[in-house]
């Protein structure tokens, strides 16, 4: 980002008048709106596995939580598949903790390739990969790469990772280049909304996001806003508002048009139907954040969820606001590898 631009995202995100918010408002709806017509893309995320390695303050899979473990089976998975896609989903984010032993590139593989079979999307968050391991997930079939850095600050990241692999800041932040190096279609970004001063994350979150931009402009890119609001540790978190919220949308959406940006079920309806009338041009519905959540009951999860409504209750607030609700990633079909 040049250094012209980082200043003139950085004023968006400064303090502002009810009506210079509002005003700035209007403007992001009309940007979204031209990039992306009257649309919503709808996503679910399938948990694959709660085995971690590792001792992430704020996140319920921490190896030292105590929870039952459990990696799905194939079988398993096939099993929740079938469920989402009856549903009606067509776009599926698949996560994995970091126990490479057990559910690694190697687990992933099938999983991929079965995936493939039902739905036109298939992103991934899981744990960093060499490139060599991204080309063997693309080549099995996935189009997206998320990978939230969770902070860029180097000493509250350093401070919040207490061990395991994760604690090596750089490989998670060279990940997305690894992943587009390997031909990777889209790449998701974002940080953990909560964990440090929301304007210095945001800042370099979006040098992150130019950065790459620049570099690998035919791919596409997503971020996302994942706002933490409790922790396991009961960690002292930095507050991060809902206008605070509703501002960094607004400034993602001004300075970077084209990217798509994601609200996940973690922010509650209200936020929500907002958002999606702000410059959020994809959210996730009826999400369970527990590895076989959507067969049975338990409580697994990785974080509590806020918008707990059924899909056709979200869809009917879609319409109401004029938004068509997207479930197939079209996309896809234009390219398969793009480098
Ligand atoms: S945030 Fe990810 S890597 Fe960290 S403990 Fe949770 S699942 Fe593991």
């Amino acid at each position: 980002m040049s250094l012209s631009s980082l200043k003139k995202f950085d004023i968006l995100l400064q303090d502002l008048s009810d009506d210079e918010l509002m005003h700035l408002a209007n403007k992001s709806k009309l940007l979204t709106k031209q990039y992306f017509g009257n649309t919503i893309q709808l996503y679910i995320p399938l948990y694959l596995s709660n085995e971690c390695s590792n001792g992430c303050l704020y996140c319920g899979f921490n190896k030292d939580n105590s929870l039952f473990r459990e990696t799905l089976s194939l079988d398993k998975v096939i099993q929740e598949m079938h469920i989402i896609k009856k549903r009606g989903f067509d776009n599926i984010l698949l996560l994995t903790g970091e126990q490479k032993e057990t559910a690694g590139v190697e687990y992933l593989i099938p999983i991929i390739k079965e995936a493939k079979k039902k739905f036109s999307f298939i992103g991934l968050e899981i744990f960093p990969c060499s490139k060599e391991e991204y080309v063997k997930l693309i080549n099995a079939g996935a189009s997206g790469v998320t990978i939230y850095q969770e902070t860029y600050n180097k000493k509250k990241y350093n401070d919040m990772h207490l061990f395991g692999p994760k604690k090596d800041y750089h490989f998670r932040y060279e990940a997305p280049e690894r992943a587009l190096k390997a031909g990777i279609r889209k790449i998701g970004l974002g940080c953990l909304l909560g964990l440090h001063d929301w304007r210095e994350d945001i800042l370099s979150l979006a040098n992150h996001l130019s950065i790459l931009m620049k570099k690998y402009w035919r791919a596409e890119f997503s971020i996302s806003f994942p706002r933490i609001h409790n922790t396991p540790n009961n960690i002292k978190l930095s507050p991060v508002t809902e206008r605070n919220l509703i501002q960094i949308i607004i400034a993602f959406r001004l300075s970077f048009p084209q990217v798509g940006l994601i609200l996940s079920t973690r922010e509650n309806p209200i936020i929500r139907d907002i958002c999606i009338n702000l410059g959020i041009n994809q959210i996730s519905a009826e999400s369970k954040t527990n590895p076989g959540g959507y067969s049975c009951n338990n409580n697994n999860e990785q974080f509590q969820i806020q918008d707990n409504r059924p899909l056709n209750e979200i869809i009917t607030v879609l319409q109401q606001n004029h938004l068509e609700p997207i479930f197939k990633d079209w996309s896809t079909i234009l390219s398969k590898s793009i480098y």
